[in-house]
């Protein structure tokens, strides 16, 4: 069993649009925009990146908002919900919040004796926030949202699966333990975790696969303290049977992917160098930032590329 990871890195989804995706981010959420960066696989959609103040592995959420893609339809192997941690008594200040911003799909719920608020994003993304009762990581409240009440980064992903077991396998030999189980949905966490540690596996036998478009998580990263540990994780999966990509530079850390038998797509990547390699904490996510393979398509990305707010 692996002691390397140490919970949720990022997650990264698809969105329809992406000034939208922004706004409901930044200034419904009051989360921080990090990065503006470009798909570095497509570099003519962005990648945007959601987080506290300097984009901690387990607070980063990323969109690729690509212009036009029909709604993704919800089913089993994905990423169904992703879960914020709030500090309790804050799940009323958030109804009003969400309700003012016209946000869809509220609906208060208790899991494993913690109360949460499911809510969409725009593109019918399946978010809740959960009360916990202490949560270290600070928040980023420059957006709007009061110190008490501002999101501490993931508390977790839920995962929507056709057969939950060789998956929750899968997670015990990355390292996770069983945390408990309430009818069909299985909690695991992370010992000695970033906050982000728990992944709950939800069974459903009988629901149909996913079909991934807007509102889709296209996949869940795990984070490792370095690129050592990354190379003795990639090595272990690779000995356990699963097909690992190389290492790819993805400038702000390093990344490997696997697809699990469950059919998510799982990534491990590296806390270093973070986001602040190439801009200075203080100006995140404001300026246009390029990889350098990318960066002679400058001009036209520049223009083609729908403008967002700050
Ligand atoms: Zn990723």
């Amino acid at each position: 069993m692996l002691s390397q990871i140490k919970g949720i890195h990022h997650i990264t989804s698809m969105a329809k649009d992406a000034d939208e995706n922004n706004r409901f981010f930044t200034h419904t959420l009051g989360l921080r925009r990090v990065k503006k960066t470009v798909n570095f696989d497509a570099p003519d959609v962005y990648h945007l990146y959601y987080a506290d103040r300097t984009g901690t592995p387990g607070t980063v959420m990323t969109y690729f908002p690509f212009p036009g893609i029909a709604r993704g339809r919800p089913g089993t192997g994905e990423v169904g919900t992703t879960v914020f941690s709030v500090l309790q008594g804050s799940l009323d200040y958030w109804q009003d919040r969400l309700t003012q911003n016209n946000v869809a799909g509220l609906k208060k719920e208790e899991r494993f004796g913690e109360n949460r608020l499911l809510f969409e994003g725009p593109d019918g993304d399946g978010f809740a926030l959960a009360e916990v009762e202490s949560d270290g990581r600070a928040p980023w409240t420059e957006d709007g949202v009061p110190e008490d009440k501002a999101i501490r980064g993931f508390h977790s992903a839920s995962l929507r699966l056709r057969d939950g077991g060789p998956t929750e396998e899968l997670l015990k030999f990355m390292g996770y333990e069983e945390a408990g189980q309430s009818g069909n949905i299985r909690r695991l966490t992370v010992p000695n975790g970033n906050g982000a540690n728990v992944i709950d596996i939800e069974t459903l036998p009988s629901a149909n696969p996913a079909r991934q478009g807007a509102g889709s998580v296209h996949h869940i990263a795990f984070a490792v303290e370095n690129r050592q540990r990354q190379l003795e994780v990639q090595r272990a999966l690779a000995e356990n049977g699963m097909q690992v990509t190389p290492v790819i530079d993805r400038d702000y850390f390093y990344a490997i992917y696997f697809r699990t038998p469950g059919g998510v797509l799982f990534e491990v990547a590296t806390n270093e160098p973070g986001f602040d390699r190439d801009e200075p904490v203080e100006h995140l996510g404001e300026a246009l930032k390029l990889p350098t393979q990318h960066e002679h398509l400058r001009p036209y990305l520049e223009t083609h590329l729908a403008p967002i707010g700050d």
